[in-house]
Formats: structure tokens, sequence, C-alpha cells
């Protein structure tokens, strides 16, 4: 099958009966409940946008067993120049959905990509999950699938053999192995997307603390949100059923945040990719180079957020006349430099890019790693400038039915600047405050802070991976200098 037009997606969404529960009720339909429908709206806008006649060249590319045009984010990059494609096709939806929906299908698609082209490293404890991994993978990018992911168990114990509370009956595991496949019990979260994705991927970041090299805690493996025993629970919907006036991004980009519950879940066998092997499951993000591939679909994302951010902060400096005052450039020129330096992260990941042992062109490490670990701050940061340069403007902000009120003259008249009326300043406003200050702008900066695991595990990575022999060398010699 090619790649999926929104109304494929949409349907597939409607054609895989499965258990979603929001607001203390079962969810019938996932595309028409009010919580969700403009989530999967969006994500219908992104399949379509790889039949616009003027994006498809850019959107898609030809499989390599089908010969039809599949969705680029699937690609497993071999040059330089894959790498760039898909970051422009990455853009492309990353700029449709303003840099609001971190968890767009891309983002798995690149994971998956990635595993595909290292299918080897799967095969090491045994053969058949090479296979499985390579199929799976061919069979999201034939049938252009969504797919969330749920990589953290649930903590009930902070203490230091609880961290990971293996023995409280919490965390996911495998209960059993039959003839069919692997059953498995638990809770994970925070499956992003969950009610509005075709498939669930489930495996652990790393499980560092277990000592012993088998256990039921370590697996990796995706299956239908649909599959029996499977549950979601959503938290409560931050797109309020009001216009795209009042909450213009909350109102078009609710991702939705669920806890999944897995209650004695069959994976058939061609589902699982690691099983019971903690140095595997350990190992994963690293050597076949995931976290590098994800990281780089993520700094194109935070690409595109910063130049949305940067342009609210331009056109709010615009309207309210401040544009000129030293502080609002001084404010404006930080978004500026976090935007130029994802862009320069991004690029410079690609440039120094190289072929990896699997034979696939890795974005460089440390580039990315990078933009990971500043978005944790900078982007509160970027929300912070916007909060100062907006300030009571943010409380000025009546909403699209006051503009039917006999109020409409007064507010037309008082609100009005000389750069903006008061409907243009108000508008602005609103998606300002969409940004900073509602429910919706609230979750995103929580999402940029621990999206890619808790800041301090992210800081203590790029500890270690970053060359630090050379920075000493250079202090060494300098100490070594002779003093005449
Ligand atoms: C909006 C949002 C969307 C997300 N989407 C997904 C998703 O789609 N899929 C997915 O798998 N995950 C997702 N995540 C989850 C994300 O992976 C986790 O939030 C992240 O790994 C951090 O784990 P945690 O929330 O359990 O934080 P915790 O581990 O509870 O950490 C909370 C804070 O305590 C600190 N801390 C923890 N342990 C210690 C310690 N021993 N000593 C001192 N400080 C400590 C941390 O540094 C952190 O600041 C999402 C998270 C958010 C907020």
């Amino acid at each position: 099958m090619a790649a999926r037009t929104g109304g494929q997606y949409l349907q597939g969404l409607r054609d895989q009966e499965r258990e979603v529960w929001l607001g203390g009720e079962r969810v019938k339909d996932v595309t028409t409940h009010p919580g969700l429908r403009n989530g999967a709206q969006a994500i219908a806008g992104l399949y379509d946008m790889q039949h616009d006649p003027e994006l498809r060249e850019a959107m898609t590319y030809v499989s390599p067993t089908s010969g039809e045009r599949v969705g680029l984010s699937f690609i497993v990059p071999r040059t330089r120049q894959d790498l760039e494609q898909r970051r422009t096709m990455i853009l492309h939806w990353a700029r449709a959905t303003c840099g609001m929906m971190g968890r767009s299908p891309d983002f798995m698609n690149v994971t998956f990509a990635a595993w595909a082209g290292a299918a080897d490293y799967f095969a090491q404890s045994r053969p058949e999950l090479g296979q499985n991994i390579r199929r799976y993978y061919e069979h999201i990018r034939e049938g252009d699938l969504t797919l969330t992911h749920a990589l953290i168990n649930l903590q009930r114990s902070r203490t230091v053999s609880g961290v990971l509370n293996l023995e409280e009956g919490t965390a996911l595991h495998v209960v059993r192995e039959t003839d069919a496949g692997i059953v498995v019990r638990g809770a994970r979260v925070l499956a992003t997307l969950g009610p509005l994705a075709d498939e669930i991927a489930v495996y652990s970041p790393r499980l560092a603390q277990l000592t012993e090299p088998h256990s039921p805690f370590a697996v990796n493996f995706a299956i239908p949100c649909g599959t029996p025993g499977l549950r979601f629970l959503c938290r409560e919907s931050f797109d309020l059923g009001r216009s795209h006036f009042d909450h213009p991004l909350g109102s078009r980009f609710e991702e939705m945040d669920c806890i999944a519950f897995f209650d004695d879940v069959l994976v058939p066998w061609e589902r699982v990719f690691v099983l019971g092997d903690v140095n595997l499951i350990n190992g994963t993000a690293m050597a076949t180079g995931s976290s590098m591939h994800s990281a780089h679909q993520g700094a194109a994302k935070n690409l595109a957020k910063c130049e949305f951010v940067l342009g609210v902060a331009l056109l709010m400096t615009r309207a309210l006349g401040n544009a000129h005052l030293p502080h609002s450039e001084e404010r404006v020129a930080e978004l500026m430099m976090q935007t130029e330096l994802m862009r320069a992260c991004m690029r410079a990941a690609e440039a120094d890019a190289e072929l990896d042992q699997w034979g696939v062109m890795r974005p460089a490490a440390l580039p990315v790693e990078i933009t990971r670990n500043l978005f944790t701050t900078a982007y509160p940061r970027m929300v912070e400038i916007l909060q100062l340069l907006g300030s009571s403007s943010f409380m000025i902000t009546p909403g699209e039915a006051d503009f039917r009120t006999p109020l409409a003259p007064a507010i037309e008249q008082y609100l009005a600047t000389e750069g903006a009326s008061a409907r243009e300043r108000v508008k602005l406003f609103r998606l300002a405050w969409d940004i900073t200050g509602s429910a919706f702008g609230s979750r995103q900066v929580l999402y940029e802070r621990f999206f890619a695991g808790d800041p301090l595990t992210r800081a203590r990575f790029l500890a270690a991976i970053y060359p630090k022999d050379d920075a000493m060398q250079r202090v060494t010699e300098f100490l070594e200098r002779s003093d005449d």
C-alpha cells in the first residue's frame, strides 16, 4: 500500500476497535469524540500532505519492496542526502503543526527504520527476532501506520532498590510464554497519541539497575492498539471545544497522553523484538543508532517550534509597538539565538553523520544530543520571554463571542493599538496564551522538559559521550608550557 491519505488514516482508527477511557467514559469513536477528534484531524492533515501535488516528492520515496511511494520518514538513510531529505520532510510536518505535535508519526518511524537497518542487532539472542523487526518495519512502512510508544514503568517506590519497582507488580513484565506468543502484564506511561495511533510500541530505554542478564522486564514489542486486554486511560483533554479564534492551538493539536494498562495481553511471537535479554535492551538505543535518529527528528521539531515562537514574539512586539525598545530586542534576540542554534545543531548532525556498522547513515550524536538537552531549559525560557514581552496583554483577550456583544464597539475602539486592530491583537494574544498559559501551553512546557527522559539522565548521557580528552589535553599543554 502507498502512503496513506488522511481519510484512510481516520478510517483505520474507526476500523480498529480499541478500549480508550476519557473523563469517566469509554470513548466510542476517537475520530468523533470532542476531546480527541481535532487531534485526529491534525494527524489526518499530515497524511494528506503526502498527496499534495506540490509536496508529494518531498514527503515520500519509492518503497524498495512494493515500488509504491511511501512516507519518507520510514527511509533507512544510507547517505547524508537521505538524512537531509528525511529532515526536510519532517520539517514540513513539524511546521504544519507549529511544532506542537511532538509525537507525529515520524517520531516512531525513524526509530523503527533505525532498528530495521540494524536488524542483526536484534538477531543476536535469537535469529528470528531480527526477522521480526525487519518484517514489522516493512509492515508499518507499507501500511503507513501510526505508532504510539510507552517506555516508562509507573513508579511506586523511590528507594534505591525500588526505583524500578520491578518486584511490586506494577512494572510491565512477561508473565508466561505460549505457543502463540508472550503474555504481558503491567502498566506503562506515557503513551502520547495512544488513542490516535494504530499500534503501540513497548520497549525500555534501559534497565541498567538490573544485574541479572535475563529478566521478564526486558522486552521490546509492538501490537495493534485494539489488542484484547490493552486499555488506555487518557488525561483530561486540553481541547476545550472552543473555536480556533479562542484556542488556536488547543483546538487543533491535542495529541493526548495516556496510561496504558496491559491485562494479560498476548503479544504474537512475530511482534516480539527483544525478550529477556537485559544487555540487548540496555544497548538498543546506542548500538542501533535509534537514539540519534530520534533526536534528529526531535531537532527538526524543535526548530519548527522555535521558528513559531519567534514569529509570535515578533508579531507581539509589533502589535504592542515595543519592537524598538532595547529590552524587547534583547529578548527577541535570545529567541533568535535559540532558533539558529537548533538549526545549526540539526545541520551539524547531518554534515558530520557517518555510516555505522549496519551501513546506516547515522546523525552525529553530539549535536543532536545537545538539542535534546538544551530544549529542556530553552523552551521554558522561550515561553518566559513571551510572557515578559506580553505582560497584561495576555489578560486583555476577550473571546470570540465578546466581539458579538454590545461591548464590541468599545472593544474595537479601546483594544486597538497603532500596530493592530482590536481583533488582530486579541487573536494574536490568544495564540500566545495557548503557548504560554493555557493548559495546552503548560503541557507543551512539561513535554519539552521530559519527553526524552528526565533532564538529569539526559545530562549524564551527554557528559558520557562528550569527547573530554581534547579539552583536558589543551589545558594540560598550557599548564606544561615553560615559564620563560
Ligand atoms: C507531556 C509528556 C509526554 C510524554 N510522552 C511520552 C511518550 O509518548 N512515551 C513515553 O514512553 N514516555 C513519554 N513521556 C514520559 C517521559 O519519558 C518521562 O516523563 C520521563 O522519562 C521522566 O520520567 P518520569 O516522568 O517518571 O519522571 P521521574 O523519574 O518521576 O522524575 C521526576 C523528577 O525527579 C527527578 N528524579 C528522579 N529520580 C531522582 C533521584 N533518584 N534523585 C533525584 N532526583 C530524581 C528527575 O530528574 C525529575 O526531575 C512523556 C512525558 C511528558 C511529560
